[in-house]
């Protein structure tokens, strides 16, 4: 049996009409059968589970996967197209974002030419969405691990200090901590660059009068962290001042938006009407936010385009920003989790502002 045969994936079953799944996306197999290893395959079928994975992997995966059988194969996609002729399967569903073309084609060439392969996109989405208490025991032990990493290199935040080793000494810190992988390449965007919402660290050093934006996070148990803190290297003009209020005022109100039956679209727009009504609408140009598990970026999207209604468990970031080029840019993002009525932060670092000394 799996870890967890949730009810989203029997009903996926049902209204797809599969005979069976096929599953080769990492943190899918992670999330189902509890494999951690880097390559492998799970097939479900109506009556039984299986896991695939070569010999480098036999060992782990027996030990490891909650699956009804645990099998090893020579070549990847000829063990599980044995499998599926062995269970009989004829319409056999698979993971449209992310099993490649090529993978699809082999699948056809060594497959029966009567099976269907489904597609399945959207159907699979809300799988990771709505995380269970162990889920978010390892989120939690992640941003504690952030937020300590964090507290500890604030000193180092002078003018002088490079970006580039402001992020690797942040890095340190969260392995030092116990973290088991940086969540991505660290944002250290002082000054104008901070402008830049993807700016990734550079050479520059901190300047006296800078804004800084860091955006961090770090991994447990293969779960992440992300969080955005914006801090002041020394009195900064009144223009960055307002901007860094109206980012933290649009971050709140998106954060009292939510709970369950919310549609994600409507915390999006709070806090976009907000920034647009000081005027800087048209610097605010990307998603208010993002889910966060065991991928960094995951289902839901929190954007104006977003289709999807706040739920229970649903664990998603909320991080406007506004980017001016020429004079800097603020972002604060918090990942929340939404609670029966309503929400908790996830993120542990305040968000109010803050001077650090020059
Ligand atoms: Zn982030
Ligand atoms: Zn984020």
């Amino acid at each position: 049996m799996l870890k967890d045969m949730t009810p989203s994936l029997r009903s996926v079953f049902e209204t797809a009409g599969l005979d069976a799944m096929v599953f080769l996306d990492l943190a899918n197999l992670r999330y189902l059968c509890g494999f951690t290893g880097t390559d492998g395959a799970l097939v479900v079928t109506r009556e039984r589970t299986c896991f695939l994975t070569d010999s480098r992997y036999t060992t782990q995966a027996r030990q490891q996967v909650l699956a009804d059988g645990v099998r090893e194969y020579a070549e990847k996609v000829a063990g599980i197209v044995a499998l599926l002729k062995e269970c009989g399967a004829r319409r056999i569903g698979f993971e449209a974002e992310t099993t490649s073309f090529a993978m699809v084609g082999r699948f056809k060439e060594k497959g029966l030419p009567e099976w269907q392969w489904h597609p399945l996109a959207k159907e699979l989405l809300p799988l990771r969405g709505r995380k269970h208490a162990d889920e978010i025991a390892a989120i939690l032990e992640a941003t504690r691990i952030s937020a300590a990493a964090f507290e500890d290199i604030l000193p180092l935040l002078r003018p002088g200090a490079v970006e580039r080793e402001v992020a690797l000494e942040l890095e340190f810190a969260m392995k030092r901590l116990g973290g088991e992988e940086k969540a991505f390449d660290f944002i250290v965007a002082s000054g104008t660059r901070g402008a830049m919402p993807h700016g990734i660290a550079s050479a520059k050093p901190i300047e006296t009068g800078d804004l800084v934006t860091l955006d961090f996070g770090t991994r447990f148990k293969g779960y992440h962290s992300d969080e955005t803190v914006t801090v002041a290297v020394g009195e900064v003009k009144p223009e960055l001042r307002k901007i860094f209020d109206t980012v933290l005022e649009a971050h709140d109100r998106a954060i009292s938006e939510i709970r369950p039956g919310v549609a994600l679209k409507d915390i999006d727009a709070t806090a976009r009407r907000y920034i647009d009504r000081q005027g800087y609408g048209s610097y605010f140009g990307h998603g208010l936010g993002h889910g966060v598990g065991l991928e960094v970026h995951e289902f839901p999207t929190v954007s104006p385009r977003s289709e999807t209604v706040a739920e229970e468990g649903m664990v998603f970031t909320v991080e406007p920003g506004i980017y001016i080029p020429d004079l800097g840019g603020v972002r604060i993002e918090d990942m929340m989790q939404v609670t029966a009525d309503g929400c908790r932060p996830l993120t542990r670092i305040a968000k109010d502002f803050r001077t650090l000394p020059v």
